[in-house]
């Protein structure tokens, strides 16, 4: 069996990393980077940049220029007005109502844009182990729903990439630092600042069980805001009123450049076209400062949600390129009262635990399990619109579980069956995932078929629904793979509004 390769699919960069004598060790890319930036330009010649190089020659192809498609994949157009209105590049609505780019004339999913940026991976990959790589993991946010899961994991076969298994990026970084090996029950939070986005989850684990006890953060806070702040206090020191594009976007690489420098040093000067780029630590930190503040408030949500207190959590991981800021650091370790995890790279540490995983999907480690747990309950709906939960929310992913039904009328040929997901008790509250027909019942008086309805949910949380009638042996089966996933934190919505609809539902189920 080849090399299975972990890779940290993000929204401004992707990571690649494979296990090597036992270690995990990230791939560098061709152009010697060790994080390659998730963007694809696309030239006049029809010609195709990803990386780095697609990153370069965005100052002067804007609009022929992909970036953060991770904020489309798997989601559907009217729920990404937001994101669509700060994009440069054309958004399409696309077929099943996704969010397509329109580059030179024709358009892209996000999974084929994905798949761009993954091939370049494995290709990366490939050039290191000198070796076909056919074999993956990918990671992807905690929140990311059944859609977003699928799209992604479609993204890694048109790639040539067989997905072996979806995990969360959380998880990963976890795994990185080995907190899965601790005998007793731990809880961890993982503090991820990235690009454009701020995700914190808090953790379970035990007896290498990962469950995600809540999530927070805010799409949009991240280390672009802080490119942001010292190119408007450049324009402002310099008294700068007319920026045309090309200024605009060498002044914001001159401040992620003048950025990265302040993580390691207390004064960056330097120059764009005559322009002085000059700041020091204190400015930039006095700048930034309510920015950070904004991650503690969500972390302190995430707590709230997990019901726990700052007390309760026992490691805090360190993730994303831009908690390299001391002052990030510094602020998260004040608010814990303890030191932080930041020992790995942060934009290195969910590839390297991806890589890790899939090395005990090779079958080469014994010592680790790695489950996660479902976040919504699966079901079927039953008579007066009820929903019937055949795997319950947080059941260990894969699971299996089936229930026996029967008819309700003499000589009934056919039964739908309707898949839900949701913690509501009636069907109509939860969301649809399939329908489909159980189809050439023979004529039986009614409650005499016995219908087994069986529900296998892989360790993607992809589902598989199975319907047998055991008498005659008829049998039909669906995959589910729902077209529109749950929205960015609307599984969280979802069960916050079956807590606070709990007691109308059980009045209607009893009525029913
Ligand atoms: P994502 O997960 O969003 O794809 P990353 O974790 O790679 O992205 O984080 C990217 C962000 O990290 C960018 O804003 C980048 O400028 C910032 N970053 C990278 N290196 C440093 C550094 N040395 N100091 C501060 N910020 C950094
Ligand atoms: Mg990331």
């Amino acid at each position: 069996m080849g090399k299975v390769i972990g890779i940290d699919l993000g929204t401004t960069n992707s990571c690649v990393a494979v296990l090597e004598g036992g270690q995990p060790v990230v791939i560098s890319n061709s152009e010697g980077g060790r994080t390659t930036p998730s963007m694809v330009g696309f030239g006049k010649a029809g010609d195709r940049l990803v990386g780095q190089l697609a990153k370069r020659q965005a100052v002067t192809n804007a609009e022929n220029t992909i970036f953060s498609i991770k904020r489309f994949i798997g989601r559907r157009w009217d729920d990404t007005q937001t994101e669509r209105s700060r994009v440069p590049y054309d958004c399409v609505k696309g077929k099943d109502d996704t969010v397509d780019v329109q580059i030179r004339g024709r358009n892209y999913t996000p999974q084929e844009v994905s798949a761009m940026i993954l091939q370049k991976l494995k290709q990366d990959a490939e050039n290191y182990l000198g070796e076909t790589v056919t074999q993956a993991v990918i990671t992807v946010p905690a929140y990311f729903s059944d859609a977003q899961r699928q799209a992604t994991k479609d993204a890694g076969t048109i790639a040539g990439l067989e997905v072996l298994r979806i995990i969360n990026e959380p998880t990963a970084a976890a795994l990185a630092y080995g907190l899965d090996k601790q005998d007793q029950e731990q809880c961890v939070l993982v503090f991820d600042l990235g690009g454009g986005t701020f995700d914190v989850s808090v953790l379970k684990i035990q007896d290498g069980i990962f469950e995600v006890l809540s999530t927070n953060g805010d799409t949009f806070l991240g280390g672009d805001d802080f490119d942001q702040a010292i190119m408007n206090y450049w324009i402002e020191a310099n008294k700068l009123d007319v920026i045309n594009t090309e200024l605009r976007q060498a002044l914001r690489l001159k401040a992620e450049e003048a950025k990265k420098a302040l993580s390691t040093q207390n004064i960056f000067n330097d120059s764009v076209n005559d322009v002085p780029c000059a700041i020091t630590r204190i400015k930039f930190e006095e700048l930034i400062r309510p920015k950070i503040e904004q991650t503690i408030k969500l972390c302190q949500n995430a707590l709230n949600d997990a019901g726990l207190t700052i007390n309760d959590i026992q490691e805090i991981v360190m993730v994303g390129g831009s908690t390299r800021t001391p002052l990030v650091k510094r602020i998260v370790s004040e608010f814990f009262g303890k030191e932080v995890h930041d020992k790995i790279n942060p934009d290195e540490v969910v590839a390297l635990g991806a890589a890790i995983q899939s090395d005990v999907l090779a079958g080469n480690r014994k010592d680790i399990l790695l489950l996660d747990v479902t976040p919504l309950s699966l079901g079927i709906e039953t008579m007066g619109g009820l929903m019937d939960v055949i795997i319950p929310r947080n059941a260990k992913v894969p699971s299996k579980a089936g229930r026996q039904y029967t008819t309700s009328i003499d000589g009934q040929a056919n039964m739908k069956i309707s898949v839900y997901q949701g913690e509501r008790d009636l069907v109509k509250e939860n969301r649809k995932l399939a329908e489909f027909d159980l189809r050439g019942i023979p004529g039986m008086p009614a409650g005499f078929p016995k219908v087994d309805i069986n529900f296998r949910l892989n360790a993607d949380g992809i589902l598989t629904v199975e319907a047998v009638e055991l008498r005659s042996g008829v049998k039909q089966e669906v995959e589910v793979k729902p077209t529109y996933g749950l929205t960015d934190r609307e599984v969280e919505k979802m069960l916050i509004e079956s807590i606070q609809n709990a007691k109308e539902d059980v009045s209607k189920r009893m009525l029913i």
